[in-house]
């Protein structure tokens, strides 16, 4: 994993980066972001040094501006950038953080708004819980935002701090929180969603994918689950040997974490092949770099406790018809780990239908990432709006 220090670009190498922008008119970039944010715009604004006027620019359309250009993926707007097809894209992302992190100022100067008179309940205060409510108390509607934590951010708040530093998603939402329009309500878990509807206008729930996925063998229960795990890792650190049940993004946030905390060994079980793996390229470098092993086409099939450490059980598959399938007589114990991590998913909580319920971010879509939770959150505002235009 990268340090901190490298997140955000230097003076020298972000001016290289707003130079080699092509200012293309058809700005692909833009319409390639989830949210609509301009770097073609942002970038040429910085480049004549009207810093203040970028800054506005990419937090007009992005709630999250600096968050999201530490951790968008390059699948969005560098994915679209013209200057692929020359030499390599820009890195939008990191200009976005960088211009973010040395440019903006104060706190964001709200315009005054008129009250509409709509009273708007938003549970879960994530990406999309954020936006949502962003979006609203700017329409002029009150909002209450409720969460079951002790702070905003959500899933954010499990991407691994070398990715994210803790206090980056506090500072963005604390640029546009109108203390006016939105009452913050931490530490406040909603359970019933149609009686909570009785004394709104509205309910936005953008609770996301909390229910972790158990593994259904017999031990399961020893394996500690990725958002446990990624809360607090200090916790569970450990200088042996780390097992990572999963193969996605979330997975191998989990290994490098273990890595980074000290483990002698970190091997990730994959279900699938390793060209099945839905991770990016950085991560499958930074996998490399880590000295993480991998085992493709592997299942745990019992997990036992033996002294102080775990032994799994694993079988190996193959792939047929596109779906994993356990082979026969391929079982194998792999003695003494210190700690196994599950990471193959996560669900949303059952749905509540109720005419005056919109749901938003990953609990609607499922699994994504935080532009697009913050496109959902807006946009499902926005259909609020609309309703009552
Ligand atoms: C380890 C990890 C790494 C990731 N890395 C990236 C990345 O690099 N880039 C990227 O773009 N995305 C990444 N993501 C995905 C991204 O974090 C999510 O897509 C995004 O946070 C979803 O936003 P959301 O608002 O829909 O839900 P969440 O962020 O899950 O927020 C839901 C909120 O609702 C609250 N809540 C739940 N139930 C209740 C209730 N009953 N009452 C009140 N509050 C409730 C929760 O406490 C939580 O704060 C990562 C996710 C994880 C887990
Ligand atoms: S918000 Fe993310 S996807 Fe959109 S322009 Fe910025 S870095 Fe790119």
């Amino acid at each position: 994993m990268g340090t901190n220090k490298n997140l955000y670009l230097n003076k020298i190498q972000l001016q290289a980066e707003l130079d080699r922008c092509l200012s293309c008119k058809a700005q692909p970039c833009m319409k390639a972001c989830p949210v609509g944010c301009n770097p073609q715009e942002f970038i040429a604004l910085a480049k004549s040094g009207k810093t203040q006027e970028a800054v506005q620019s990419i937090m007009d359309k992005n709630i999250l501006g600096e968050t999201c250009g530490l951790v968008c993926p390059d699948q969005f707007c560098m994915k679209a950038c013209t200057r692929r097809h020359i030499d390599f894209a820009i890195n939008i992302p990191k200009v976005q953080a960088t211009i973010l992190q040395n440019y903006r100022q104060n706190k964001e100067a709200f315009t005054a708004v008129t009250d509409n008179g709509l009273k708007v309940a938003v549970v879960g205060a994530g990406p999309a819980g954020l936006s949502a409510a962003a979006e609203l108390a700017r329409a002029g509607c009150k909002v209450d935002l409720f969460e079951a934590e002790n702070k905003i951010g959500g899933a954010v708040n499990l991407i691994p701090e070398e990715r994210l530093p803790r206090d980056v998603i506090e500072k963005d939402w604390s640029y546009v929180f109108n203390p006016e329009r939105v009452t913050l309500k931490l530490n406040t878990p909603v359970d019933n969603l149609s009686v909570l509807a009785d004394s709104y206008d509205w309910v936005v729930v953008s609770t996301g994918e909390h229910n972790v996925t158990e593994l259904k063998i017999p031990g399961g229960e020893y394996a500690l689950s990725y958002i446990e795990y990624l809360k607090n890792p200090q916790k569970y650190q450990t200088d042996g040997r780390v097992a990572v049940v999963g193969g996605g993004n979330v997975a191998v946030d989990c290994a490098l974490t273990a890595k980074v905390q000290g483990a002698s060994g970190v091997e990730m079980f994959v279900r699938r092949r390793l060209a099945d793996m839905r991770i990016t390229e950085a991560e499958h470098l930074e996998l490399l770099r880590c000295e993480i092993d991998i085992s493709p086409l592997t299942s745990p099939v019992k997990i036992e406790q033996s002294g102080d450490k775990y032994v799994m059980t694993i079988c190996k598959n193959r792939v047929a018809e596109g779906k994993a399938c356990a082979l026969d007589s391929t079982e194998i114990k792999l003695p003494a780990f210190d700690l196994i991590i599950k990471a193959v998913g996560s669900r949303a909580d059952e749905k509540t239908e109720h005419e005056k319920i919109i749901y938003a971010g990953d609990c609607r879509t499922g699994g994504s990432t935080v532009v697009q939770a913050i496109a959902s959150g807006r946009d499902a505002a926005r259909k609020i709006l609309e309703k009552v235009a």
